[in-house]
């Protein structure tokens, strides 16, 4: 498992170049993309394509190669394959039929992304890519938006406004973003704001909405606790309605965030 550059093509370890070389085939998502690749390093190695639409298959074409004394290396197009990419199928079928998998550790977008943050989090918790459905994907801030780490997204361009409307609507405002967009590519930005101005700064300047994309939440804030009061509608509600609607309609009648009387709401449930 071999991990290769985000954009700077200089980004490989001399391990990975040495791996890639004496490889008797390179099973990448693209060929074009990872034949680019090598070309800038004069490596040539038979490809062969392994993408989510045909991992399974091309595992087995792996295992067969194996089992024949054959050295194997898996790339995706960026990054660390397996991370958000396809691999792990291939991963636990080599590793079933007897073959040993070994990782070259190397670049990947989330690490980047964190090592430059300078968010106090101890944790972090490496989301992904979110569902494309509004009303999934706002369930899902709200499921994550508990953990007590930040939060790793990745988002692509058409859907990052989207994306970052709803983290904002959902997670306490005054979390922080970190933006970090076209890492070790020419266009490289990190910014970071309150999670409340993140709509907004996209919205000022098109070429913020261009590019790839991680995307940082910090943690939670510490929980100020409600007023008894709040505690009491929050209560009186949920004897009658689902957590999610008690939560709403108890942030509705008494102001408080509605984030905070979901979690409030799952540990009176629990
Ligand atoms: N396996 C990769 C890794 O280890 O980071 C991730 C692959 S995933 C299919 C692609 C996503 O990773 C992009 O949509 C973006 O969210 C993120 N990404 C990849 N390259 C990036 C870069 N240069 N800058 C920012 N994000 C990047």
């Amino acid at each position: 498992m071999v991990a290769t550059p985000l954009g700077n093509l200089d980004d490989i370890t001399l391990r990975a170049l040495e791996v890639l070389r004496a490889a008797d085939l390179i099973a990448c998502e693209d060929t074009r993309h990872t034949r680019h690749l090598l070309e800038r390093h004069g490596i040539r190695a038979p490809l062969l394509a392994l993408h989510e639409h045909n991992e399974n298959q091309a595992a087995d074409k792996l295992i067969a190669l194996l089992a024949d004394g054959k050295r194997v290396a898996l790339v995706s197009d960026a990054g660390t394959p397996g991370i958000s990419d396809p691999g792990a199928r291939a991963v636990a079928a080599v590793r079933a039929a007897g073959h040993k998998v070994v990782p070259l550790p190397g670049p990947s977008a989330a690490i980047a992304a964190l090592s430059a943050a300078g968010l106090p989090d101890a944790r972090f918790l490496f989301a992904g890519f979110l569902p494309t459905k509004a009303t999934a994907r706002r369930s899902e801030i709200e499921r994550l938006g508990a953990v007590p780490a930040a939060l790793v997204f990745y988002e692509a361009p058409h859907r990052i406004e989207e994306t970052v409307a709803d983290l904002a609507a959902v997670l306490e405002p005054q979390r922080t973003l970190v933006v970090a967009r076209e890492l070790t590519k020419l266009f490289e930005q990190i910014a970071s704001m309150p999670l409340a101005d993140g709509p907004a700064w996209f919205a000022a300047d098109d070429n913020r909405r261009r590019g790839e994309f991680v995307l940082i939440v910090s943690g939670p804030p510490p929980r100020q606790g409600l007023d008894a009061e709040t505690e009491r509608v929050l209560a009186a509600l949920l004897a009658e309605l689902p957590v999610k609607q008690a939560a709403k309609l108890a942030a509705t009648i008494t102001g408080a965030a509605k984030n905070e009387l979901y979690q409030r709401a799952l540990e009176l449930k629990a």
